[in-house]
């Protein structure tokens, strides 16, 4: 295949070969999941030697290039859509939302105005709107799609300082927990919060936000002359799965002129499921949440959204009009969502949910993601059923469950080195990847399960397989010191 030297175009039989090519790729890797690896990580001098040139001046091989991708790149990471891949939180992306990415990127369709991208901005009020009903916000919220989580927590935190301190910061003070994500924290730091600005406080013993150390925190500061501003409280930890009392928050908010911005952008969509309702209570009284639907919405990363209970608050907070975007304006019928976040070139985001929500029905979302909390607590089942070694440290809750392999007599510092030598065994393996985190300042293993294909007995091979590492691991415990 050659390309024109005077265009950077193809033929039509050229793109034809090289899509078809592509997508006969893609249906490889996603049907090809159940029986590979979870994935490798390679070392930097590896890949030095593989991908380190100078930028070409000639043309290549686009198809060839493929090739060359499928072996040196992506087979070079791990695969978070990967059934047996419960580390972090895992990305189980659909193939529908993925063509829809490839569509807007095709079309390079621009979602940041009405005028030149009313299709899709109607797209994004009627998802948004979905989103909203979902997660129990009342008719005056709305929203906009973003990057992720990370972004969606800047966005809504920003509207809170502009809301609540009319962007004066001085003296303002937010509160969390410590169990809340670290993109919250650099969300206030990006927007000015020095870090004696904001108390983390220790979570409770069920890591929850603990509401009687939070009002005296209030209290302490109000006294002090200092203004509490916003609660930041967690719809599902990334750690645990627990979910801060939002009915509680809410009004302990409203009593002290407060914003409660909750971050759900690992658990609000278990509001779809019959066992994740309950534990989400009092999320549609929040001020403003975050989802991530590249999460457990099953769409392919950059599909973030923020949810505000009063919408205006977002153009209130974002919007700023220069002379070459005069055309735009448009009625007050015409969102311009460019007008509501950071971004003013976006894509279509909201496009992929869409499709994807449109082909498969919402009850296969809410069957998805009910599987996916039964998965943790068949986990768990099988961890207490298991080897007498394993301790559970929290049980199954919202597709998460954490516990830790320890040895008849072995003295907390080892049990500590010991999780992380079985992540390394894991890795190793290649069967399935659970990652450790750190509760209450002591290691453990972590189990997220919340891809929708992983089957039964890949979550029962996948604990017996730890549970034969754990035993081989202590057999010839301490480990060798390095030579
Ligand atoms: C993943 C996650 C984030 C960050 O989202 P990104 O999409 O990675 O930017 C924020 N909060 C929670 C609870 C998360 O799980």
């Amino acid at each position: 295949m050659t390309i024109e030297q005077d265009a950077l175009q193809l033929s039509g039989d050229e793109m034809r070969t090289l899509g078809y090519r592509m997508v006969d790729m893609l249906i490889g890797h996603v049907e090809g999941l159940h029986d590979a690896p979870i994935g490798r990580k390679a070392g930097r001098g590896e890949l030095e030697a593989l991908l380190r040139e100078p930028v070409p001046d000639a043309p290549g091989d686009p198809v060839a290039l493929l090739e060359r991708l499928d072996r040196d790149v992506l087979s070079n990471m791990l695969h978070v859509d990967h059934p047996r891949f419960f580390s972090f939180v895992p990305g189980p992306n659909n193939f529908v939302s993925v063509i829809a990415d490839a569509l807007t990127a095709g079309f390079n369709s621009f979602a940041g105005t009405w005028f030149a991208g009313s299709g899709p901005a109607q797209i994004e009020l009627v998802v948004v709107e979905w989103l909203r009903g979902i997660c129990g916000l009342p008719e005056t919220a709305g929203g906009l799609f973003v990057s992720g989580g990370s972004m969606a927590n800047l966005t809504a935190l920003a509207v809170a300082r502009k809301a609540v301190l009319a962007d004066r910061i001085d003296g303002a003070v937010a509160y969390t927990s410590d169990q809340t994500h670290s993109s919250v924290k650099r969300a206030l730091r990006v927007l000015g919060f020095a870090a004696d600005q904001v108390r983390v406080l220790p979570c409770d013993d069920d890591f929850h936000l603990p509401l009687e150390a939070l009002g005296q925190a209030v209290a302490a500061d109000r006294a002090a002359g200092l203004t509490p501003f916003c609660i930041i409280a967690n719809a599902g930890t990334t750690n645990t799965g627990a979910v801060d009392p939002l009915p509680a928050l809410s009004r302990l908010c409203k009593a002290q002129g407060m914003w409660l911005h909750a971050d759900g952008a690992y658990g609000a969509p278990a509001v779809l499921s019959d066992a994740g309702r309950p534990l989400l209570d009092g999320m549609g009284a929040v001020d403003s949440l975050s989802l991530d639907p590249h999460k457990w919405l099953f769409q392919p990363y950059e599909t973030g959204c923020v949810l505000v209970r009063d919408r205006t608050l977002l153009r209130d907070t974002f919007q700023v009009m220069p002379e070459y975007l005069r055309d735009t304006q448009g009625g007050s019928e015409e969102v311009n969502f460019g007008n509501y976040g950071v971004q003013l070139t976006r894509s279509f985001r909201a496009v992929k949910l869409w499709m994807s929500l449109q082909t498969f029905g919402l009850d296969a979302f809410r069957a998805a993601i009910g599987r996916g909390i039964a998965l943790a607590e068949l986990a768990e089942a099988e961890l207490r059923a298991g080897a007498p070694e394993w301790e559970v440290v929290t049980p199954a809750r919202l597709g998460v469950v954490t516990f830790r392999y320890r040895a008849a007599g072995m003295a907390d510092d080892q049990v500590d080195l010991f999780q992380s030598r079985m992540v390394e065994e894991m890795m190793t393996d290649g069967y399935a990847l659970a990652t450790s985190t750190v509760l209450k300042g002591r290691p453990a293993l972590r189990l997220c399960t919340i891809n929708p294909r992983t089957r039964d007995d890949e979550i029962r091979e996948t604990v017996r397989r730890l549970a034969a590492m754990g035993a081989a691991l202590a057999a010839t415990w301490p480990p060798a010191p390095a030579p």
